[in-house]
């Protein structure tokens, strides 16, 4: 079911983890950024905007992270894609022979069967610094930092005031951090201080997972993000209501994200012999 959180910008929630996808009103057509996640959701927002009489004319994944880069038969065969870097991590996956081996390790298992990962991927990167998404309808500005994973993008939809964040600003989750960067701590604060330059052109906030926020919350969840990171980054505890079991939503395969950040950023500065 699709429900419309601005002017021609419709949202789809998956029940795995509030997955959210984001459907764009164009000229002749929908963008649609990161589909879903069970094959017959995807089917049904493929028949969703069939009825609507709008085919999807462009896709776009905003980051190399399986739960954001699926595609059903049904959505068609529009253009899809990424950030050069995106595409480039996704290329690499792909063409390992035991790929879909790979990907359903990562899988949550009770769910594993319903995801189709035949379409997974197919995106076409687009060349680094690209501004925009190339598509007939209303500007999406491509706001790609290295935070959560290589080539993420959030994308701010300037006309409809709406930011899609990606995996960042989650009001659900705590920010996952992508321990292989060279400075995750950095980039990661880096990121977060981007996205706070564009916040005063957004009304409505679409995380990847969680809710949608209106414009007050798009700081409130830029300084929860910033608090906890730095909590990270100290080794204090975060007094942030993220950690723990709730961040789980009772699924076993999610628990102790932070336990794992800690131990894994620790690692690295023994490793080093720098702090974090
Ligand atoms: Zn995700």
């Amino acid at each position: 079911m699709l429900r419309q959180v601005a002017e021609g910008v419709l949202i789809h929630e998956s029940e795995f983890i509030q997955s959210k996808s984001v459907v764009v009103q164009g000229r002749a057509g929908v963008l649609l950024i990161d589909p879903g996640i069970q094959g017959d959701e995807m089917a049904a927002l493929a028949n969703d905007l069939r009825e609507l009489g709008q085919p999807v004319v462009a896709g776009f994944s905003t980051h190399p992270d399986w739960d954001h880069l699926l595609w059903h038969a049904k959505l068609g065969e529009a253009p899809r894609y990424g950030t050069a870097r995106c595409a480039a991590y996704i290329r690499d996956l792909l063409s390992n022979a035991d790929w879909k081996a790979r990907v359903a390790e990562m899988l949550p298992p009770d769910i594993a069967e319903e995801i189709p990962l035949d379409l997974l991927g197919i995106i076409t990167g687009l060349p680094a610094e690209t501004a925009q998404i190339p598509w007939d309808g209303p500007k999406v500005r491509i706001i790609e930092h290295q935070a959560h994973a290589p080539g993420h993008a959030a994308l701010l939809i300037e006309e409809r005031g709406v930011l899609v964040a990606g995996d960042m600003l989650s009001d659900i989750l705590i920010p996952f951090l992508d321990l292989d960067a060279a400075d995750p701590i950095k980039d990661y604060l880096a990121a977060l201080r981007l996205l706070d330059g564009v916040a005063d052109d957004v009304d409505v906030l679409i995380p990847g997972h969680g809710s949608v926020g209106g414009a007050d919350q798009v700081r409130a969840r830029i300084e929860q993000d910033r608090a906890y990171v730095q909590a990270l980054r100290d080794g204090g505890v975060p007094d942030d209501p993220r950690v723990g079991p709730s961040a789980t939503f009772g699924k076993d395969w999610l628990p102790g994200v932070h336990e794992w950040q800690l131990q894994r950023l620790a690692q690295r500065s023994e490793r080093d012999g720098t702090p974090g």
